[in-house]
């Protein structure tokens, strides 16, 4: 017969089997709220609209990765004109110096010499040249002497006028952006480091696909993983294929690349992102040159656009300038002119480059990139 325990061992006994349950229970709720919160987390990827976040990029740089602001979903592209309003007002709510030096202008009690001084050189902190500016205070003084300036409107009238002529309307604008002979258009995009190429190719594929062409981008900027990356986040969230090489492939036959997988496909534009390294002009003029040679052995490029970057002001013309001197520039994008009170560049990157500005950039999400014109220009420079 077992003798009887001692009853130390079964109290002993029931606080373990206790301990046991309390064990068992805990592991089943934790797996249970891991579950839960791993259904979770599922649910609000597949529901999340966000675009994916796009590398910032500045300088040749990988700053920061931060989600792109105010990109609207893939299947909505916004409709032209709430989207250009919007750009006009952010325009104007950046650009109205020079609405704000005419209301000095116009409040003055006399049009003296220091009055006209003080416009000139808000003109000239525009970025707008010394050129054009003596020729628009000259103009305006002319005009403006008849009656002073005791009729408001009519000044603002006279400046409007002569703002337009100098942003020239006659100017043809329109993006080359049909191929002949059923081949696709080829847009090279060209200009320094950080001036919002890549950033343009993508927007401008969002206003080509909601025009309903077919599109597809080339990252012929070979030298970091990161920029065909980027170019390729750009892609997806406007819903175009992107042609990339192996890191450190040569440009040019990336670019080749592209143009003849467009061939094949029979896309309709074919947009290729070049690197901006501006080592020197003849390494400059190498690289471009041979990228043109050797992507137009199938197709010609039909627009080349230069990127300069509206905050940059003299300099960025500087570089310009070395740009439309290697390669042959057919439009111009300014970007960041939500950023700039300096919006008179337009008029001097014309003038020195014989070259019409096509798109304005005016902020970092996909819809921010607007056709120039200049009336709608001037009327968002006046705050109109
Ligand atoms: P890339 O080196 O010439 O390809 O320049 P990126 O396209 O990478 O642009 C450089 C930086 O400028 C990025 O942070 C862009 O988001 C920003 N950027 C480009 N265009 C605009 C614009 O029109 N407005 C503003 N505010 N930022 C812009
Ligand atoms: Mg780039």
């Amino acid at each position: 017969m077992i003798p009887p325990l001692d009853p130390t061992f079964w109290i002993i006994l029931g606080v373990l089997a206790v301990a046991l349950v309390g064990i068992g229970v805990g592991l089943v709720l934790r797996v249970r709220g891991l579950r839960e919160i791993e259904r979770r987390e599922r649910e609000r990827v597949l529901t999340s609209t966000a675009p994916p976040a796009e590398p910032q990029v500045h300088e040749g740089e990988l700053v920061e990765e931060r989600p792109a602001r105010g990109a609207p979903p893939l299947d909505a592209p916004e409709a032209p004109a709430t989207r250009l309003a919007r750009l006009r007002r952010r325009l104007a709510s950046s650009n109205n110096v020079l609405a704000r030096a005419l209301g000095d202008l116009i409040s003055a009690d006399r049009l003296d010499a220091d009055v006209w001084d003080d416009f000139e050189a808000t003109l000239i902190g525009s970025d707008l040249g010394v050129g054009p500016t003596t020729e628009l205070v000259d103009n305006l003084r002319r005009e403006l002497a008849i009656d002073g300036v005791n009729d408001p409107a009519r000044a603002r009238r006279v400046l409007h006028a002569e703002l337009v002529k100098l942003a020239d309307p006659t100017l043809d604008r329109e993006l080359y952006d049909t191929g002949a002979n059923g081949l696709p258009a080829v847009v090279l995009v060209v200009g320094v480091n950080g001036t919002g190429k890549t950033t343009t190719v993508g927007k401008l594929a969002r206003v080509l696909v909601a025009e309903g062409k077919t599109v597809l981008l080339g990252a012929a900027d070979t030298f970091r993983a990161a920029a065909a990356d980027q170019l390729e986040t750009w892609g997806n969230r406007v819903g175009v294929e992107t042609i990339r090489g192996a890191e450190g492939a040569d440009p040019a036959s990336v670019a080749h690349e592209a143009v003849n997988a467009g061939i094949e496909r029979g896309v309709d534009v074919v947009l290729i992102d070049t690197a901006g390294r501006l080592h020197n002009k003849s390494n400059l003029m190498d690289e471009l040159g041979k990228i043109r040679r050797v992507a137009t052995r199938r197709a010609p490029i039909t627009e080349c656009l230069l990127l300069l970057d509206a905050t940059t002001g003299q300099n960025g013309l500087v570089q310009a300038r070395v740009f439309n001197e290697v390669t042959d520039v057919t439009g111009i994008v300014l970007s960041k002119l939500d950023g700039s009170a300096k919006g008179g560049i337009v008029v001097q990157v014309q003038r020195e480059l014989g070259v019409p500005v096509k798109f304005i950039g005016l902020g970092e999400g996909v819809d921010d990139l607007a056709p120039f014109t200049a009336e709608g220009f001037v009327d968002g420079l006046l705050g109109e």
